[in-house]
């Protein structure tokens, strides 16, 4: 497609998006139809029912497919949906290696459900990737990675990953939803998958739930697609359209986010009662080196403790936030601030979860767009 060879700037807007061919409409519109009138049997405009295809899904998964520098895009109903398709990829007895610091969803879908299909998961330490080769079998299909990672902040080295995939023939998936493409893109990296929660930075403003996968090889979209078409994953019109308007203002979004992130770690690492600061900008985190090398930001997402490292003290900043809202998801306009042990990652066991540092303290922030010096104000009256 033509649309790669501008700068992600211009592809956010234009990507994939052409005038409505019946009226000129500049706005992709919203195709709210089940199926389509065919002239004679197999003679259709290329589209013959709405869970095959359907044009608002179209241009978007035409966008996303530009805007991750990937060849093909699929849109799915939530960003779990895109995580279901690409596990039916497997068979009893094959093996996915996973890094041990994981959106509790994925978590539960490898533990929960494909386990009891004969899929065999390790999580596993990937501060350095080469760890992953203690693990690989003649079993391994997939290596699966977050990076940043949900919520402690680990960077994974995206280009050590794939080499190892690579060598041992497997794929390499890159859930890219606490990046986004604007921060990270992992298809050049040599990720032969990219996923997206879509409900997150793609949307933008929280008000949609919604998914997508992002490959450069047309053997595995083609095998991805018959998934989704057998299954049934796919999104409504509606949630398209507001995703690809969503991604139209991404990059001043992100460039924000960047910028507030940076603003409130640094005030938080100088508060005298807080403990760690977790934000990738740092030069002191254990894997800067590589985010600085595979990132081109470090984003608006920031995890803490607090000195105090009770509950207690950290339900008492939580209750005191008023413009940070208490709310699980992340990367909307406005800010969320979040208790991972007690919301989001409440199913692990409490020594499981001190042992891997998501200790009682620990508050994540998701930094919107708002005026900074507002935020710091709501910070500091909630710390006291
Ligand atoms: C939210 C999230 C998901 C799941 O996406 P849904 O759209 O909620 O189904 C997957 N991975 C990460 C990193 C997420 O934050």
């Amino acid at each position: 497609m033509a649309d790669n060879n501008y700068k992600l700037d211009t592809k956010l807007i234009h990507a994939g998006v052409v005038p409505d061919p019946t009226t000129g409409a500049i706005m992709t519109p919203i195709y709210q139809t089940s199926t389509y009138v065919q002239a004679a049997p197999g003679d259709h405009k290329g589209y013959e029912y709405a869970r095959t295809q359907n044009p608002t899904r179209t241009v978007l998964q035409n966008a996303l497919a530009a805007i991750e520098n990937g060849t093909h895009g699929l849109s799915f109903g939530s960003g779990m949906a895109a995580t279901d398709a690409v596990m039916k990829l497997l068979q009893p007895g094959d093996e996915v290696i996973v890094s041990n610091d994981l959106y509790g969803g994925t978590y539960r879908i490898m533990t929960k459900v494909f386990a009891n299909y004969g899929i065999r998961f390790q999580f596993i330490d990937m501060h350095d990737a080469q760890n992953i080769n203690n693990f690989i079998t003649a079993n391994t299909k997939m290596i699966w990675i977050e990076t940043p990672t949900n919520p402690l902040l680990n960077v994974i080295d995206i280009e050590a990953c794939a080499k190892i995939a690579k060598a041992n023939n497997c794929l390499l998936i890159c859930d890219n939803t606490f990046a986004s493409p604007y921060l990270q893109t992992p298809l050049d990296l040599g990720a032969d998958i990219v996923l997206h929660s879509a409900t997150k930075y793609l949307g933008g403003h929280s008000d949609v739930v919604h998914g997508a996968l992002i490959v450069k090889d047309a053997a595995l979209d083609e095998k991805l697609r018959f998934i989704q078409n057998s299954c049934g994953a796919v999104p409504g019109p509606h949630d398209c359209w507001l995703v690809l308007r969503g991604i139209k203002t991404l990059h001043v979004r992100m460039q924000r986010h960047c910028e507030n992130g940076e603003a409130i770690a640094k005030y938080l690492r100088n508060h005298p009662k807080v403990g760690k600061v977790l934000w990738v900008g740092f030069e002191d985190h254990p894997n800067h080196a590589i985010a600085k090398k595979q990132m081109r930001g470090y984003g608006g997402m920031i995890s803490f403790t607090l000195k105090d490292d009770s509950m207690d003290a950290a339900l008492s900043v939580l209750k005191k936030t008023q413009l940070f809202a208490l709310a699980e998801s992340l990367g909307g306009v406005e800010s969320l601030i979040g208790h991972p042990a007690s919301m989001t990652h409440g199913s692990i066991p409490r020594e499981e979860r001190i042992k891997n540092g998501l200790v009682d303290s620990l508050i994540r922030l998701s930094v919107g767009i708002e005026d900074i010096s507002d935020l710091i104000k709501d910070l500091e009256q909630a710390i006291g």
